[in-house]
């Protein structure tokens, strides 16, 4: 039997009956108050949301419920088919989708981690190699005898790759 389109409206929910129509969709309660308590638990804004604001018929997939549990005709639907309803007073409580989100978002969080490490590390490693420099400089001044204004300039030099090292 065609139906007609239906998406989930859980924000991070790509589900739709074109994508997965092998999946469930159950309408939104039409109920003001009970339609403002699934936005909430879908964490979708109910004020802003000019799809749910109405009362137009809106969808939410199975994979936020917990079928066996919610559906109160579970088993005949499972046996012969038919429209399956949600039990009174179910809401939607599952939201793999935006675990998945939050998963991402800790991801990247660690990958620039990673990347501010990497990039100190390499401040690091300039550091000692110009401190390097300046040391074999100094050295090899002191072996040629120059004359002390170089001296001072260097100790400079090899002060301020000490301070910028004690940053790290
Ligand atoms: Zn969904």
């Amino acid at each position: 039997m065609p139906s007609r389109y239906k998406y989930c409206i859980v924000p991070l929910c790509a589900n739709s009956t074109f994508k997965t129509p092998d999946k469930c969709f159950f309408d939104v309660p039409r109920k003001l108050d009970i339609r403002e308590k699934w936005c909430k638990v879908m964490k979708r804004d109910f004020e802003k949301s000019t799809v749910l604001s109405k009362t137009s018929v809106r969808h939410v997939c199975e994979d936020h419920f917990n079928l066996e549990g919610d559906v109160c005709n579970y088993m005949q639907c499972k046996l012969q088919g038919g429209k399956m309803r949600l039990k009174k007073d179910v809401i939607p409580h599952k939201f793999e989708c935006q675990r998945q989100d939050q998963k991402n978002i800790i991801r990247k969080i660690e990958q620039n981690k990673r990347q501010d490490l990497k990039s100190k590390l390499k401040d690091i490693e300039t550091a000692i190699s110009s401190l390097k420099d300046v040391l074999i400089t100094k050295i090899f001044i002191q072996e040629k005898g120059e004359v002390s204004g170089s001296h001072k300039f260097i100790k400079t030099g090899v002060q301020s790759a000490e301070t910028f090292l004690e940053m790290f």
